[in-house]
């Protein structure tokens, strides 16, 4: 053999996905990606992505889940999650003893959210206090437009949904930054404390309400919700309204390869599993899709993935077909579908260059994730990464592998940990992002398909 045969035989060589990608894939990829810009701007917040996937699983044939039900082999099935995860199922050929396929994502991302008592006023400004949620560079999230989204349970019992700063006749809202002439201190600080979370105060208005009295601003700021929604200062107490980007998804890069928009991260691998499970037929073991909320604050609480509202769900399909449910979980596969960081030159010294997923190289497959030591991941075996790296070379999936950063730069976590601690064989892999968890991320347009591509492919196997 001479070298050049022997490189080939012998190494990797790792191609861009666009020499590799069919040219009748490039129609399919578009149409896929506008598909998907589309739910992005439905879809801001995890209430918002569960309410469009159950009217969309509805419009496809999807039945709710009831106690006590069927679940035979073509049988569509979802559980809307208190109206902020939902699960789908399309029960497949063989018994659930055989176990399940799962794709795992969240369709949460970080955020402000009001305070119970978030309205105020200060030098006749009217604001909203936020927390933030999730991890952010609390700097990147000042003077951007912000909307408005979510919902407020009135006195009176009745749920109002408010979205403000979405449509082109809004008003949108801003967090203030300090101006550089008076910065000096500031620019000294480092980029943590340059801006505090107790800074992360919304504007609301300026105009003060006629007539004499304090904080007239502020009561006119309530005048105005009280009209157009009933509210009263009160109703804050029992309301979600969270503070995201305002805006649209948009094509980025004059060759329009990238998708710049809010929370990719996960509702791009969100949409992935249901774009594949709402086009698989009826696949040879039951396919489940998981989207969970709170993944960003550690998948805690009821709609977390690690809420037994999962077992819930899973042990009402097993019930019908009489099998027990830890038998179901012994023999079923998950992949942990999250994105991961996207290989970016301008940060070069955070990356180790030969593990770092790249821009259009195609769905990144992540044996472990965590921090320090490999902390709280979830360490895929080998026989898991090769279950998965046959199934995709078997669909013709274009992949790579991925780590998280260098050694003890930093780190992440997602779901897989917390299904792998149900006794179910999980693999980490998703869609890389440029500048994560900020107001606006980037992925290519190719590595979207690509994951869909592996989601349906997990699906099939
Ligand atoms: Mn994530
Ligand atoms: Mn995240």
């Amino acid at each position: 053999m001479t070298n050049e045969e022997l490189r080939e035989s012998l190494l990797m060589a790792p191609k861009n996905g666009y020499a590799r990608i069919a040219p009748e894939q490039r129609a399919e990829m578009e149409r896929y990606c506008a598909d998907y810009m589309a739910f992005m701007d439905a879809c801001k917040t995890e209430r918002e992505a569960t309410a469009w996937t159950s009217a969309k699983a509805e419009e496809l044939g999807f039945k709710p889940m009831v106690p006590g039900m069927a679940a035979n082999p073509g049988d569509k099935i979802y559980l809307n999650n208190r109206g902020k995860s939902i699960m789908l199922a399309v029960v497949g050929k063989k018994p659930l003893n055989e176990g399940a396929n799962i794709c795992a994502a969240h369709v949460d991302s970080p955020r402000m959210d009001l305070k119970p008592n978030p309205l105020y006023e200060d030098s006749e400004i009217a604001y909203f206090k936020t927390h933030y949620y999730g991890g952010i560079k609390k700097y990147q999230w000042v003077t951007v437009p912000l909307a408005i989204h979510g919902v407020v349970y009135r006195k009176d019992g009745s749920v109002v949904t408010i979205t403000i700063g979405e449509d082109d006749a809004d008003p949108i809202l801003v967090i203030s930054d300090l101006l550089v002439h008076l910065s000096a201190d500031q620019m000294q600080k480092p980029l943590a404390k340059g801006i505090e979370g107790e800074q992360l105060n919304v504007i609301l208005g300026t105009e003060p309400l006629e007539g004499e009295g304090s904080d007239m601003v502020k009561l006119n700021i309530m005048r105005l919700l009280n009209e157009k929604y009933g509210l009263i200062e009160s109703d804050f107490l029992s309301a979600e309204l969270t503070v995201v980007p305002a805006g649209r998804s948009r094509e980025v890069g004059l060759d329009r390869s990238l998708i710049g928009a809010y929370g990719h991260d996960d509702r791009v691998c969100a949409y992935a599993e249901l774009d594949a499970i709402f086009n698989i037929g009826t696949p040879d073991k039951t396919a489940v899709c998981i989207l969970a909320d709170k993944e960003e604050i550690g998948s805690v609480g009821i709609s977390g993935m690690k809420s037994q509202a999962f077992e819930y769900f899973m042990d009402i399909l097993c019930r019908a077909q009489g099998v027990n449910l830890y038998e179901c979980f012994a023999n079923s596969f998950c992949l942990s579908a999250d994105v991961t960081n996207a290989y970016d030159p301008n940060f070069a010294e955070t990356c180790d260059r030969r593990n770092n997923a790249l821009l259009n190289y195609g769905v990144a497959i992540c044996k472990y994730t965590g921090s320090r030591g490999k902390s709280g991941a979830s360490d895929a075996s080998a026989e898991a990464m090769g279950h998965v790296r046959t199934t995709l070379e078997n669909a013709g999936v274009i992949w790579q592998t991925a780590t998280l950063g260098k050694v003890d730069q930093g780190g992440g976590g997602t779901v897989a940990a917390y299904m792998a601690d149900r006794n179910i064989v999980t693999v980490d892999a998703g869609v890389p992002v440029l500048c994560m968890h900020a107001p606006l991320e980037l992925v290519s347009k190719l590595d979207c398909y690509e994951t869909m591509l592996a989601c349906k492919a997990i699906y099939l196997a």
